[in-house]
Protein backbone atom coordinates (compact mmCIF):
# COMPACT_ATOMS: atom_id res chain seq x y z
CA UNK A 1 0.00 0.00 0.00
CA UNK A 2 1.34 3.59 -0.75
CA UNK A 3 2.25 5.93 2.06
CA UNK A 4 0.86 9.17 2.18
CA UNK A 5 -1.96 9.20 -0.61
CA UNK A 6 -4.43 9.41 2.22
CA UNK A 7 -5.71 13.11 4.37
CA UNK A 8 -5.41 13.01 8.04
CA UNK A 9 -8.76 11.88 9.46
CA UNK A 10 -9.18 13.41 12.54
CA UNK A 11 -11.84 14.25 15.22
CA UNK A 12 -13.36 18.11 15.17
CA UNK A 13 -16.73 19.98 15.25
CA UNK A 14 -19.19 21.59 12.92
CA UNK A 15 -20.34 25.09 14.40
CA UNK A 16 -23.55 26.53 13.55
CA UNK A 17 -23.53 29.81 13.17
CA UNK A 18 -27.17 30.35 14.14
CA UNK A 19 -27.83 28.76 17.25
CA UNK A 20 -24.28 28.37 18.23
CA UNK A 21 -24.54 24.16 18.45
CA UNK A 22 -21.48 22.07 18.51
CA UNK A 23 -21.51 19.07 15.98
CA UNK A 24 -18.35 16.74 16.99
CA UNK A 25 -17.57 14.54 13.70
CA UNK A 26 -14.71 12.83 12.21
CA UNK A 27 -13.31 14.62 9.36
CA UNK A 28 -10.04 15.62 7.24
CA UNK A 29 -10.73 18.76 7.71
CA UNK A 30 -10.75 21.22 10.59
CA UNK A 31 -13.24 23.70 12.64
CA UNK A 32 -16.33 23.71 9.79
CA UNK A 33 -18.77 26.18 10.26
CA UNK A 34 -22.37 26.35 8.67
CA UNK A 35 -24.78 28.88 9.22
CA UNK A 36 -28.04 26.63 10.11
CA UNK A 37 -28.71 23.29 11.27
CA UNK A 38 -31.05 21.04 12.12
CA UNK A 39 -31.09 22.19 16.03
CA UNK A 40 -32.27 25.38 14.91
CA UNK A 41 -33.84 24.95 11.19
CA UNK A 42 -37.42 26.11 10.63
CA UNK A 43 -38.10 22.65 8.92
CA UNK A 44 -37.09 20.53 11.91
CA UNK A 45 -38.35 23.41 14.86
CA UNK A 46 -41.51 23.67 13.26
CA UNK A 47 -41.35 27.26 13.64
CA UNK A 48 -41.51 30.19 11.54
CA UNK A 49 -39.24 32.64 13.49
CA UNK A 50 -36.19 31.91 11.56
CA UNK A 51 -37.00 33.59 8.06
CA UNK A 52 -33.53 35.41 7.02
CA UNK A 53 -34.79 38.54 4.44
CA UNK A 54 -31.72 40.01 3.52
CA UNK A 55 -33.05 40.80 0.22
CA UNK A 56 -36.47 41.50 1.42
CA UNK A 57 -38.14 39.63 -0.73
CA UNK A 58 -41.14 38.94 2.23
CA UNK A 59 -41.71 42.63 2.29
CA UNK A 60 -41.82 42.92 -1.38
CA UNK A 61 -44.60 39.77 -1.40
CA UNK A 62 -46.53 41.00 1.88
CA UNK A 63 -47.08 44.13 -0.49
CA UNK A 64 -48.23 42.80 -3.36
CA UNK A 65 -50.69 40.59 -1.17
CA UNK A 66 -51.81 44.39 0.52
CA UNK A 67 -51.85 45.70 -2.90
CA UNK A 68 -54.12 42.61 -4.72
CA UNK A 69 -56.26 42.46 -1.80
CA UNK A 70 -57.34 46.35 -1.97
CA UNK A 71 -57.60 45.65 -5.64
CA UNK A 72 -60.10 43.16 -5.10
CA UNK A 73 -61.72 45.04 -2.61
CA UNK A 74 -62.63 47.91 -5.09
CA UNK A 75 -64.12 45.40 -7.68
CA UNK A 76 -66.26 44.20 -5.06
CA UNK A 77 -67.36 47.49 -4.10
CA UNK A 78 -67.89 48.63 -7.88
CA UNK A 79 -69.59 45.59 -8.24
CA UNK A 80 -72.16 45.96 -5.68
CA UNK A 81 -72.66 49.62 -6.22
CA UNK A 82 -73.41 49.19 -10.24
CA UNK A 83 -76.81 49.87 -11.31
CA UNK A 84 -78.25 48.50 -14.51
CA UNK A 85 -77.92 51.21 -17.28
CA UNK A 86 -80.93 52.63 -18.98
CA UNK A 87 -82.05 50.31 -22.17
CA UNK A 88 -80.69 52.19 -25.12
CA UNK A 89 -83.48 52.67 -27.98
CA UNK A 90 -83.24 50.55 -31.08
CA UNK A 91 -83.04 53.39 -34.38
CA UNK A 92 -86.79 52.73 -35.09
CA UNK A 93 -88.13 53.34 -31.83
CA UNK A 94 -85.85 57.04 -32.06
CA UNK A 95 -87.35 57.54 -35.66
CA UNK A 96 -91.17 56.37 -35.26
CA UNK A 97 -91.08 57.02 -31.21
CA UNK A 98 -91.36 54.33 -28.70
CA UNK A 99 -95.19 53.00 -29.21
CA UNK A 100 -95.43 53.19 -33.16
CA UNK A 101 -92.25 51.61 -33.76
CA UNK A 102 -92.49 48.43 -35.95
CA UNK A 103 -91.59 45.35 -34.69
CA UNK A 104 -87.43 44.92 -35.36
CA UNK A 105 -87.26 42.02 -37.40
CA UNK A 106 -85.31 38.70 -37.04
CA UNK A 107 -82.64 38.35 -39.37
CA UNK A 108 -83.93 36.25 -42.72
CA UNK A 109 -82.54 32.67 -42.10
CA UNK A 110 -80.32 31.42 -44.13
CA UNK A 111 -81.52 30.13 -47.95
CA UNK A 112 -80.57 26.45 -48.22
ZN1 LIG B 1 -28.19 25.84 14.48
Amino acid sequence: MKKDTHPKYHTTDIVCGTCGTVWPIGSTRANLRVNICSNCHPFYTGEQRMIIDAEGQVDRFMKRLQVSQERQAAAARRRQNRTELPRKKSLLEEIYGEENAPAEQEEPASQE
